[in-house]
């Protein structure tokens, strides 16, 4: 079977057609749970009765009846609030997954950071079923609600919001849409401007759900990239819950394949301009510069607290953090983690002071790689070149 044609799709009902996404994902899980071969799938629930967007939490379920759809919709647009990211769920709430078998669903970024984890031995990566998202991007959540607020809808009243790379779409429970274009006043994150790994580096299927905003004819797709991951969407076609693609879907799924090829290249060039123009400032003049994008550091901790691939449970620079400058705290990070950042964002998102952290420490990870050829968070195998194992190798 040629890889094209091994595409499927949901079959969708009048119950569940204002839910594809949320419909693929839940058959795949069912036939996972039905056949052993995950313990639970991770689900968004809210934290407290009433909590809405803000208040997401994620747990581990095994209820294929029950769905959150706007929490769903929510982690696809925006991702998750506050230090709240599936790696971390991963690594401290189920404990590295090392005694249970979880299938999820994942980005990109998010997909690198538990690859970051694994390689240190802090999650058993081969306990994860994982269906990586093609990833559109994401905005603020605070943005989103701003620019929702400005369009007359009542952020409590929305039901459902989902995303292409270019708008995003909102559905009020009234049954009101609206679709919001990705400007200045809702943009995409700075992260995902320069991210250029849009389709997931590892996973057992890949999902992708570009072409869905509310009145359009949702094209949702996936496709097999592991054993597992195949006899999985087997499975759920001979229960009739998935359909194999067809022609003309393949043939969207070809342009929407040229649009991430074109996202990617403006994304690498975008990174590559950020980096030129550091380059291009002189050595004291870069520390200038540096030292005045982390002058405003309050040293409140919660760029280290939310980043994934920070896994130390006795960080040093934590307990430290009264006692140092920021900009020792900074660069003494980087130099315990600066390799590995995925550019995933969490640290821009967390500072009160509004840093982009992630453009410093994913620039630095990227010329390093240049000089090491170390790229973190895209293969299972190759080493930090800082690494105990590649040390030793050196003799
Ligand atoms: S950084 Fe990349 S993978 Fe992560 S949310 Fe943004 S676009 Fe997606
Ligand atoms: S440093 Fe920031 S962008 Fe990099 S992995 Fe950590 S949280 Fe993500
Ligand atoms: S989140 Fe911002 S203010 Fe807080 S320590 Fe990190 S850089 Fe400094």
């Amino acid at each position: 079977m040629s890889e094209e044609r091994s595409y499927a799709t949901c079959r969708l009902s009048e119950e569940n057609r204002d839910h594809p996404v949320e419909t693929t994902i839940l058959a795949l899980y069912k036939v996972l749970l039905e056949k052993g071969d995950v313990d639970a799938f991770l689900t968004f629930t809210e934290k407290k009765q009433g909590g809405g967007m803000q208040a997401i939490s994620v747990e581990a379920s095994t209820d294929v009846s029950r769905l959150d759809h706007l929490l769903f919709s929510q982690y696809l647009v925006a991702g998750l609030p506050r230090l709240l990211s599936i790696p971390k769920v991963i690594h401290s709430q189920l404990r590295g997954c090392f005694d249970k078998k979880i299938a999820l669903l994942a980005r990109p970024c998010e997909i690198e950071a538990l690859v970051e984890l694994s390689k240190r031995n802090q999650i058993a990566f081969e306990n994860l079923f994982i269906i990586g998202l093609e990833c559109p991007g994401c905005v603020s959540l605070s943005d989103l609600l701003t620019a929702a607020k400005k369009q007359g809808v009542d952020p409590s009243k929305i039901e459902y919001c989902e995303m292409t790379p270019s708008e995003v779409a909102i559905r009020e429970t009234a049954g009101k849409s609206v679709v919001l274009k990705l400007d200045q006043n809702m943009k995409l994150r700075e992260c995902c401007t320069r991210c250029s790994y849009r389709e997931p580096p590892i996973c057992d299927v890949t999902l992708s759900a570009w072409r869905r905003v509310l009145s359009r004819n949702p094209t949702i797709l996936i496709r097999p990239v592991t054993e597992r991951g195949k006899s999985c969407i087997e499975s759920a076609k001979t229960q009739g819950s998935l359909i194999a693609a067809n022609d003309s879907e393949l043939s969207e799924k070809g342009q929407i394949d040229s649009t991430i090829r074109s996202i990617e290249k403006n994304a690498s060039e975008e990174l590559a301009k950020e980096n030129e123009e550091l380059a291009k400032l002189e050595g004291n003049q870069r520390f200038k510069h540096l030292k005045g994008m982390l002058d405003p550091c309050t040293k409140c901790g919660l760029c280290i607290r939310a980043c994934p691939v920070c896994w130390c449970k006795d960080c040093i620079l934590l307990k430290k953090i009264k006692t140092i400058d920021s900009l020792l705290l900074h660069a003494t990070r980087l130099v315990h983690m600066g390799d590995t950042c995925v550019n995933c964002g969490k640290c821009d998102e967390n500072c009160p002071k509004g840093i982009q952290l992630s453009k410093i420490y994913y620039g630095l990870a990227v010329e390093l790689g240049k000089l090491t050829g170390y790229k973190p968070g895209l293969d299972l195998v190759q080493s930090s070149q800082r690494s105990g194992k590649v040390i030793l190798s050196k003799g």
